[in-house]
Order: structure tokens, then C-alpha cells, then sequence
């Protein structure tokens, strides 16, 4: 019987996972700083016959991190999978970013990471059963995107934590790897095609269509695209593979 956490886990990416991971027969605890979409996203995984809890919480907050972990444990006896899908994005030059901006995008991106590789490291370890931590880098994390810098750089800095945990956990068993979309259909899009219209003087979808002709296979990722690749990296099929940041774009950036 396996458990996941899956963060950031009521919409977007992190849902599509959440429900992919439960149909794949883990035991999926649903996290969101939005505690109203994981209750919904639980509970569309139990109507469809699945197992599902909601463990609600911001990851910047170490302690709410490590709480998670703990109610997936009372909940489901064990945590052998780490989704650190949570993220934030914000288009700006670098010129323009200000101290908070460049506090909230590592605290979410990078901070929010390796609260999650903390606490699911302890509990796998503490398990001795080895384990599985997966973490959302992006197509922004193996090229700095202008506009996008400093969620670039958190991006390259899931990257190397992925690298560094791999080294660090595999005696334990645990293995890391990060899953490196391109772009998804969701409401971090919607947010970055509205932010980069004031740039490039676009309409409402015209920023996305435009990015989306970098698109090898010709059509915008849907979030369960990423899904499958996760389940991939969640399951037994990838036991041999660790330290891995693996690209899922159709073919925008190819490494
Ligand atoms: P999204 O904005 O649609 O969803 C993100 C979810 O995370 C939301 O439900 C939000 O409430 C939650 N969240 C945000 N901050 C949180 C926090 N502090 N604690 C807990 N939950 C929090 O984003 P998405 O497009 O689904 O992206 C998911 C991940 O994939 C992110 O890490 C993102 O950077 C990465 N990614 C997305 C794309 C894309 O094109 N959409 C591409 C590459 C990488």
C-alpha cells in the first residue's frame, strides 16, 4: 500500500496528479494552501473509488509541511511518495523585481521544495522503506526565460536540490527526480499570458498562442500530459533512475 502527498494539489498540474496517482491505487493526501479545492479534488478522487484525505497548508510553513506528512501518516500509515508540485509564477524584468518578489517566488518554489524533501526524507527514513520524492521543476529551469527570471532561477535551484537529495537519499533507498513541464493549460498560463501582455501590448490568449509556436508537436500540454510522467516517476518502472530533472514540453527545449 503506497501514500502520496501531492502539494499544491487542487488544480492545475498538482490535481491532475493527485487524480492520476489515486487511479494508479496510491492513497493520494491532497494538499493546497486553498483548502476548498483539495476537500474537492478529494473528493472526486473518492467518488471515483479511490483513497483520498486533504491535509490543507501553506508550504513555506515548515511546520504546517512536516503537519502534512504527519496527518497523511495517521491517515494512511506511511508516506512513500513526495509530490512538491506547489509553485508560484510572476512575470518581470529583472530590472524591475523588488525584495518581495524575489522573497515570495523562492519561499513558495524553492523554500516550499525543500520543506517537502525534509519532512518526506524523515518519514521515509524513519520508515526504512525507501521512497519516491518528485518535484515540479519547469522547461524555465534548464533555460532562464526573460521576463520570467527569478522564477527561472528557483527552477534551476529545484534542479540542483533534486540533484543533491539523489546523492544524499540513496543510501536510504529514496530516490529524487523532478518532472519539467512546458506549457500547460492552466491558471498559472492564464496568469502569465494576462502579466506578459502588458509587455508585448497582446490581447487576453495572444502571449500563450504566440510562446505555444515553440511547441515541436503543435498543441498546448494539458495538465494530465505531466500526470503521466509523474506516475512514471511515482512508480516501480523508474526505480533505476534518481537525480533526474526529466523534460515533458513537446519538444520546446530539448536536452
Ligand atoms: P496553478 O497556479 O494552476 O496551481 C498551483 C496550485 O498550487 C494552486 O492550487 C495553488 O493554490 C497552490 N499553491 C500555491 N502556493 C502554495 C503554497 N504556498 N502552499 C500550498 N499550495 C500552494 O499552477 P500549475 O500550472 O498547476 O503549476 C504546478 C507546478 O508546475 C508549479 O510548480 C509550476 O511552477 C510548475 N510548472 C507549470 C507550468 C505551466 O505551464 N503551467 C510549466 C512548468 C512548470
Amino acid at each position: 500500500m503506497s501514500t502520496a502527498v501531492v502539494t499544491g494539489g487542487g488544480r492545475g498540474i498538482g490535481r491532475a496528479i493527485a487524480l492520476r496517482l489515486a487511479s494508479d491505487g496510491h492513497a493520494v493526501a491532497v494538499n493546497d494552501v486553498d483548502k476548498a479545492t483539495a476537500e474537492a479534488v478529494t473528493a472526486e478522487i473518492a467518488e471515483a473509488g479511490g483513497r483520498a484525505a486533504t491535509v490543507a497548508g501553506d508550504v513555506t510553513d515548515r511546520d504546517a509541511v512536516f503537519g502534512m506528512v504527519e496527518s497523511a501518516v495517521a491517515a494512511f500509515g506511511s508516506v512513500d511518495v513526495m509530490v512538491a508540485n506547489a509553485g508560484i509564477a510572476q512575470v518581470k524584468t529583472l530590472r524591475e523585481l523588488t525584495a518581495a518578489d524575489l522573497q515570495r517566488m523562492f519561499e513558495v518554489n524553492v523554500f516550499g521544495v525543500v520543506w517537502c524533501l525534509q519532512a518526506a526524507a524523515e518519514q521515509m527514513i524513519a520508515q526504512g522503506t525507501g521512497g519516491k520524492i518528485i518535484s515540479a521543476a519547469s522547461i524555465a529551469g534548464h533555460s532562464g526565460f526573460d521576463r520570467l527570471g527569478h522564477y527561472s532561477a528557483t527552477k534551476f535551484g529545484v534542479r540542483a536540490l533534486t540533484q543533491a537529495a539523489a546523492k544524499e537519499l540513496a543510501p536510504h533507498g529514496i530516490t529524487v527526480n523532478a518532472y519539467c513541464p512546458g506549457i500547460v493549460d492552466t491558471a498559472m498560463w492564464e496568469l502569465i499570458d494576462d502579466q506578459l501582455g502588458g509587455y508585448l501590448g497582446t490581447a487576453k490568449g495572444e502571449a500563450m498562442k504566440q510562446y505555444s509556436q515553440l511547441i515541436t508537436l503543435g498543441r498546448v500540454q494539458t495538465p494530465e500530459d505531466v500526470a503521466g510522467l509523474v506516475s512514471y516517476l511515482a512508480g516501480p518502472d523508474s526505480n533505476y533512475m534518481t537525480g533526474q530533472s526529466v523534460v515533458i514540453d513537446g519538444g520546446i527545449v530539448m536536452v
